[in-house]
Formats: C-alpha cells, sequence, structure tokens
C-alpha cells in the first residue's frame, strides 16, 4: 500500500453517495437472461471440455458388488475414501469423470494456477500423509501430487473407474444396495454410495454468435492446452475472475499481444507468497494442520481466537464474508448497528481495493477500469501481486466490455465487442463453471430410492436431509458439500468434517450389523426445520450486489440453505450427536 494511502472518512450522506455509484454499476452489468446466457460445453462445443491431460482408453463394462462407491475424486472423495478405508472397508470402488484424482486440481492446470487459501489449512490429512507444503499458497501441481498421495496412502487407486460419469443410482430393499450405472455400461452393486461431485465442475462459455466458428485455437481454463505454444501469439483472455488473475501475469510475458476482456472486476488484494520455512516444518508438533484449520475456520466465521495463526488476507476480512457465508455475529449489537458497522468497514476495505489499483497502474484510464465499484463479498476475493502490474507492460491491453454485456460475438478471426473486432491467434475462455450443487440437484443423476421413488420428487419443495448427508427413503447414501450444512471459505476443511462423519457411521454400521443407514422421517424434518429456522438473511445483501455466480447472475435464490450458527456450531453438534447415541436413530437391520 502506498505511503499516501489515508483511509477516507464516512458520513452517512458520503456512505449513500457510495451505495448510489454501486447501484449504477450494478444495473450497467445486469443481464435479463441471468444464467441462460451462458452455454455449456457440449453437443457442438464439446471440445472444450475434452479431457487434455488423460489419453481415453476402452474398457469392460463392470457388473460386479463391492462394499462403497464415491463418486467424485477431488478432496471430499479423497478424503471420504480415506476415512472409509479406517473404518474398515476394503471393497471400495472410486469413480470420476477426469482421468486421475485431484478434482478441480486434476482440471485446472493453467499457467501460474495457484491456490488462494493458505496451504497449510486447505491441503487435507498433512500430518497423516507426513507431508508440509513448500509454498504459503501451494502451486496446483503440488496440490494435485497431494491428491495423489493420499489416494496412494489410502490404497484409493485398488478399484477405480475412471473416465466414468455415473448416470443412474437404484436402490434395491431385498439386498439392501445400490445399483449404479454408468456412461460407460456399468451397472454393478454397491451397499454405500457417497457423492462428491463437486459444484463447480463443469466449464461454461459465453453463449455469444459464432463461437464456434472461430478458425484459430481456443480452449477453456479448466482445460488447458499445454502442446499449444502461446510465444509470439496474440492471444485474448475473456473473463477476470480467480483463474484469469492467476493466468494473465504468468503468459503476458511470452505472447506477442494479449486482451484481456474485462466485464466485471475483480477485487485484487494483496498474495505476499512466500515459501515455507523449513526450520518452522521441522518445529511442527502433532496436532499442528488441525489447530490452524480451526484457528482459521473460527477467525472467517465470526468467532474469536487469542491469536491469528494464519493472519492473511482472509483473516483480516473475515466480519466482511459474513455477508455470504454463515458465521456467529455479535450478539450485543442490533441488526441495523451490525449492517451500518458491515457496510462502513467494506466501504474501508474497498477504497483500499482502489487504491491499490490507482497505485499500481500507470495509465490511469486502465486503473480506472479496474476498479471493483461493489461490496466486498459480492465476488470471489482474489489475491495477487502481479495481476495489476501487467497492464503496465506494452503488450497488454485491457477491454472494457461492461456496457455490452462482454464479449458480443465471435468472428473466424478474432473476438468483437460491439462492432470493434480484435484479430487474435488463442482465445481462452476463463469464463468459470456452472454451479451445480451435485449432478442429483441438476438432475443429471437420477436417484431411485425405496419404491422407485425419485430423490428430486422427495426434494420437490427443496432439499430434505437430516444435517445435509442423507435422506428418508434413501438408505446408505450420502452426500458431501454445501447443502443444508455449513459451509466456509476454506472447503476442505468442511469436507473433512463430514468424511469423518460419514466414516464414523459406516464403522458403527459395521460394528452393529447394520444393513441400512438412514433417518426417520421425523429426524428429517426436525433438520429442515432448522434449517428454516436458522439460514442467514443473505437474499437482500445479495440481491444488491454486481451480478455473478454467487448471486444467480443478479437473481438470487430467496431460500438459503445453510445452517446458521456456522461450521465450528455445526461441527461440534455432529460430534455431540455421535458422543450421544444418534446413531441409534439412523442405524437399522
Ligand atoms: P468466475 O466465474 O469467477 O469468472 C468468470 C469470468 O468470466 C468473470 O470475470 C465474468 O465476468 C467473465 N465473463 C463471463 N462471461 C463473459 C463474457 N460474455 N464476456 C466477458 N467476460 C465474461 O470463474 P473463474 O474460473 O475465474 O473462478 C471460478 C471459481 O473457481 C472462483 O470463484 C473460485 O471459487 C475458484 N477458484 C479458486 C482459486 C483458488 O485459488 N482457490 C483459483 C481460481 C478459481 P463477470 O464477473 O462480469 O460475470
Amino acid at each position: 500500500m502506498s505511503p499516501t494511502y489515508q483511509p477516507r472518512r464516512y458520513s452517512p450522506a458520503l456512505l449513500a453517495e457510495l451505495r448510489a455509484k454501486y447501484q449504477a454499476e450494478r444495473d450497467r452489468r445486469i443481464r435479463p437472461e441471468g444464467t441462460a446466457q451462458y452455454r455449456r460445453a457440449a453437443g457442438d462445443l464439446s471440445a472444450y471440455a475434452k479431457d487434455p491431460y488423460t489419453r481415453w482408453a476402452e474398457r469392460e463394462p463392470v457388473r460386479d458388488r463391492v462394499e462403497a462407491t464415491v463418486i467424485g475424486g477431488g478432496f471430499g472423495g479423497l478424503v471420504t475414501g480415506a476415512r472409509l478405508r479406517q473404518a474398515g472397508v476394503e471393497s471400495l470402488r472410486m469413480v470420476d469423470e477426469g482421468g486421475d484424482f485431484g478434482g478441480t486440481w486434476y482440471w485446472n492446470r493453467y499457467p501460474g494456477v495457484h491456490c488462494d487459501i493458505e496451504a497449510t489449512v486447505y491441503m487435507p490429512l498433512l500430518e497423516e500423509v507426513g507431508y508440509v507444503p513448500k509454498w504459503r499458497y501451494a502451486p496446483g501441481e503440488e496440490i494435485r501430487q497431494h491428491a495423489v498421495a493420499i489416494a496412494k496412502q489410502f490404497s484409493l487407486y485398488d478399484d477405480t473407474l475412471f473416465h466414468t460419469r455415473v448416470t443412474g443410482l437404484t436402490w434395491n430393499e431385498d439386498t439392501a444396495d445400490w445399483t449404479v450405472q454408468t456412461d460407460r455400461g456399468d451397472e454393478y452393486r454397491s451397499r454405500y454410495v457417497v457423492i462428491s461431485s463437486g459444484t463447480l465442475s463443469q466449464p461454461k462459455l459465453p453463449g455469444i454468435p459464432g463461437i464456434d466458428e472461430f478458425g484459430g485455437h481456443t480452449f477453456h481454463s479448466s482445460r488447458w492446452d499445454h502442446d499449444y505454444d502461446l510465444t509470439g501469439k496474440r492471444v485474448a483472455v475473456v473473463g477476470t475472475g480467480a483463474s484469469a488473475i492467476q493466468i494473465v501475469p504468468s503468459i503476458a510475458p511470452d505472447v506477442e499481444q494479449l486482451y484481456v476482456f474485462q466485464r466485471t472486476p475483480s477485487t485484487v488484494d494483496v498474495r505476499g507468497n512466500r515459501p515455507i520455512d523449513p526450520e518452522w516444518a521441522a518445529s511442527l508438533k502433532p496436532g499442528w494442520q488441525r489447530e490452524r484449520m480451526e484457528n482459521f475456520l473460527t477467525l472467517v466465521t465470526g468467532g474469536h481466537v487469542d491469536e491469528d495463526l494464519i493472519d492473511d488476507g482472509w483473516t483480516a476480512t473475515a466480519k466482511l464474508q459474513r455477508q455470504m457465508l454463515t458465521g456467529t455475529v455479535d450478539e450485543n449489537l442490533t441488526a441495523e448497528e451490525r449492517e451500518y458497522l458491515d457496510e462502513l468497514a467494506d466501504a474501508r476495505k474497498m477504497d483500499e481495493i482502489r487504491h491499490r489499483v490507482a497505485a499500481t497502474v500507470e495509465d490511469p484510464a486502465t486503473a480506472e477500469i479496474l476498479k471493483p465499484w461493489y461490496r466486498y463479498m459480492c465476488k470471489r476475493p482474489t489475491f495477487s501481486d502481479h495481476y495489476l502490474e501487467s497492464f503496465n507492460r506494452p503488450n497488454v491491453t485491457l477491454v472494457d466490455t461492461a456496457d455490452l454485456g462482454g464479449i458480443t460475438a465471435m468472428t473466424p478471426t478474432g473476438v468483437k465487442v460491439g462492432d470493434q473486432e480484435f484479430e487474435v491467434d488463442c482465445v481462452i475462455f476463463a469464463t468459470g463453471f456452472e454451479v451445480g450443487i451435485s449432478g442429483v440437484v441438476s438432475g443429471t443423476l437420477p436417484v431411485h430410492g425405496r419404491g422407485g421413488q425419485p430423490l428430486l420428487a422427495h426434494w420437490a419443495k427443496g432439499p430434505r436431509t437430516l444435517h445435509g448427508f442423507y435422506s428418508h427413503g434413501f438408505p446408505n447414501l450420502f452426500h458431501l458439500g454445501s447443502l443444508q450444512n455449513a459451509a466456509a471459505v476454506n472447503f476442505t476443511h468442511v469436507l473433512q468434517e463430514q468424511a469423518t462423519h460419514i466414516g464414523a457411521l459406516v464403522a458403527a454400521a459395521a460394528e452393529r450389523g447394520a444393513q441400512r443407514i438412514e433417518p426417520t422421517a421425523e429426524a428429517e424434518q426436525g433438520w429442515v426445520d432448522t434449517i428454516r429456522a436458522t439460514a442467514p438473511v443473505t437474499f437482500d445483501f445479495q440481491a444488491e450486489c454486481t451480478p455473478g455466480y454467487y448471486n444467480g447472475e443478479g437473481k438470487p435464490r430467496p431460500v438459503n440453505n445453510s445452517f446458521g450458527p456456522g461450521p465450528v456450531v455445526f461441527h461440534e453438534l455432529l460430534r455431540t450427536w455421535r458422543a450421544e447415541g444418534g446413531m441409534d436413530e439412523v442405524l437399522r437391520s
């Protein structure tokens, strides 16, 4: 931060002025089509979804029976696989659409890919695998290798179906197991099925004319073509979200000309990445990772700790994250007082972010376009010490597309914004991912439970689960993710608690000879009521936000489905439930 920066004093009138500016910037960007503006990377655009990293191999369909199936080989699936092994499950099958483990880190291999959550809290099972990350914010490849290490350590490669999508799950009451069908012709039985298929995995593209007519080279950021040499090429990067922030500075030195097509600028805060000190690593005592994870989670969800062990851009903005994620609130304040203080803190943070742009970017007109005008948590915050600097290079041009709703067309030779055409050799779409809670919710994975009942029919008025994991009428089927439980920015932490819970349930079922794990209708209703009573009210905040995937492109869903008191309370609630006989309610013969 430049030494001349002085925080601005905000009177109520000045805050109102800022609010009006945010509203105007939002209105410029609202598109009536909402999420329908995008196209799936499917059909004639399916090349954008193809796996460029692992060769697709023919195989015979499987027709057997296993004890457990885990759908998804990202960290959620991997930690569940690990906990199921520890629960004594020998016959375990992992299924993933990718060609190897890693989930998002399998797919996202673009130049510069890093995790922006500190590696010591983000990378799961570090102590169990015996690994200390090399960098504070780890490169994607280090994280992917760690996913592979977890899979090896817990023998998760023993029975995998990679490049395979599960297309149907049907419960068999007589044999108390599921029939699993896939797009590779598999049809086999599995006593347990765990769905951990992620929320941001299917690439999406602008639904613009000519997208399939471009004659140059093109790909999506999550399917990087490392065989294509960008050196000396004219390149377009479409999008300026968390992925593009990392891509732009990594490729700018190599390309001849880089056009960055921006619709909404991201907030770009200080990164400060550095190698992890080996002496510090050697000094760590058993339990160190859990301690750091709990400390981080407590802080970023509004709780108090004596010492901030992570002390970075996330912990510094913890109070602002409450606007989007659940967490505890200061009960000594009224809702109005909280909102006023939040808005004030938000304005100061955003001023600081905007000041950083002005202090870094030399061309004042470019700097103006790069300044974000919205509340901090309206979009995923980003962190970089190189992105803004890229716009000082003579070969990097920022193209503002806000008033036209993004790039408007593609031609055989380039990208169009209104009447202006930019001729390029390569177009890289850093345009993000479809937001699906899972294939179960989006309908791409039909599930039929007891009596052939479709899960989506059971959930017709909204999801119905106990603790977010399982539903009445759908025994031995578990969901991982953010549905009806408590999420946080360090999502791998949340997934680990979920995996531990599932592992404990499966171990208890084996010990007691139970065939089914299933909540009663009453227990399920009880949890639905709890969610309704406690769900945080984020609708008003989101409705005023600039459009993006956080708020359904400007059309937020009125119902929030998460546990209001936040993940720290939720995890404690699960531990207490397990310790105080909760299993008795759900284990059946
Ligand atoms: P995002 O959805 O965040 O960003 C997509 C970008 O494409 C936005 O800037 C969007 O603009 C822009 N865009 C969409 N359509 C058009 C169009 N027609 N013309 C021009 N621009 C367009 O995707 P990302 O891949 O960047 O990130 C997705 C998520 O992945 C992140 O939010 C984060 O959760 C995760 N991630 C995490 C990282 C980590 O370190 N942990 C790193 C990278 C990603 P607009 O904003 O106006 O919609």
